[in-house]
């Protein structure tokens, strides 16, 4: 069964009537489970769960230091370049925006790698906007391969390819892919991919599967909170995170939490998710999915980051920057995809995972 199939069985789902439904019975059955199934998921996912996030957040935090230790990796984005074809009505690149756009040469991505490496980060993350005539396969291969000089693992945010396409850039020294379905309710998901490839959503549903599949050793998936029910959204994501983690058990799955804080490319979020159920919701998630890695990123305040550390989360984006040439400031006066809130350098974020007790990762992985 594909992650189509088993996401459709949810189509005529009533999530407000099951939600309500939920008593505080359910929801202490769940938290006295060792194997949480679906419907366990839901259950803490529910408003009625909201007075045990405490008891939630004691066994979130045993059952991540059983099966990660206490350690938070961190790696940094590295934007090579803001064109793309797609309307997305929620980001900064789409292609309505007019601005002057950029494509880094690889002497210019060999700059970044070199400030950003020598920051101490030895995960990068490469993302481009979305446009094959632009950033076609070659240039993402020759990206990938300057970028291994310099970086222990190579993550990939760039439009959903086909198998054989990932497997050309893994063998290149890509390891890990990122893909964002943005939102898993299929009509909002048309309105905000009004144009381009990108509107596609079974294509893109399928995607991380087709990564699992071409051999990447880590996918991390998840919505934009903001654009749909977040507590329907944070189901589908933990569904999606469990059903290629059963399918695929070589490949570490994660997810990330982005959310919509305020008017991204033009729209303000419908569905605010607030930062106590932000926590919430990664509490359920951790207790549904023990091996789960929980990805937070500088979109998040300091504040928040520095208390989530012992709520379930395993890794951190750190000194970020979201504009293409952003370290090493080869294009300047441009845009950034998204506003960071931690602006906090490496160092800064290295030391406050110490004060925490904790010990930041840089590498723990290497192709060799
Ligand atoms: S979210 Fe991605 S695909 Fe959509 S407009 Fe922004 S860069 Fe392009």
């Amino acid at each position: 069964m594909s992650f189509l199939e088993k996401i459709t069985e949810f189509e005529f789902f009533d999530f407000k009537e099951y939600f309500d439904s939920v008593s505080s019975q359910d929801v202490e059955n769940s938290l006295n489970k060792n194997n949480l199934d679906k419907f366990d998921l839901l259950s803490l996912l529910s408003n009625t769960a909201t007075p045990y996030i405490e008891q939630m957040a004691q066994q979130a935090n045993k059952l991540t230091i059983q099966y990660f230790g206490r350690v938070i990796s961190l790696y940094a984005p590295l934007y090579i370049s803001d064109y793309c074809n797609n309307s997305c009505t929620y980001c900064g690149f789409n292609r309505q925006n007019q601005f002057k756009r950029k494509k880094l040469s690889i002497a210019e991505i060999e700059s970044e790698a070199k400030v950003l490496s020598n920051s101490g980060i030895k995960h990068v993350l490469l993302l481009t906007g979305e446009d094959l005539v632009k950033t076609p396969i070659s240039y993402l291969v020759e990206s990938i391969q300057v970028l291994t000089k310099y970086f222990s693992s190579i993550a990939l945010e760039i439009f959903p390819m086909d198998t054989n396409d990932y497997k050309t850039l893994i063998n290149a020294g890509a390891d890990s892919l990122t893909v964002y379905q943005e939102v898993y309710n299929k009509s909002i998901y048309k309105d905000v991919h009004p144009q381009g490839m990108k509107r596609d959503y079974k294509y893109r549903l399928l995607t991380p599967e087709r990564g699992a599949i071409a051999g990447f050793r880590a996918i991390n998936i998840g919505p934009l909170y903001g654009l749909g029910n977040v507590q329907s959204e944070a189901f589908f994501a933990g569904l999606h995170a469990k059903y290629l983690e059963q399918k695929h058990p070589d490949v570490e799955v994660s997810v990330s939490v982005p959310r919509m804080t305020k008017a991204e490319g033009g729209i303000s979020p419908k569905n605010l998710l607030s930062d106590k159920t932000l926590v919430q919701f990664m509490l359920a998630w951790r207790l549904y999915m023990p091996r789960l890695g929980i990805n937070i990123s500088t979109r998040e305040p300091a504040w928040l980051r520095d208390k989530l550390i012992h709520l379930g989360a395993t890794k951190f984006s750190a000194g970020s920057k979201t504009d293409v040439g952003g370290y090493s400031k080869v294009n300047k006066g441009n845009i950034p995809q998204f506003e960071l809130s931690d602006t906090r350098n490496v160092d800064e974020i290295a030391q406050m995972i110490k004060e925490k007790g904790y010990q930041a990762v840089f590498k723990d992985w290497d192709a060799a």
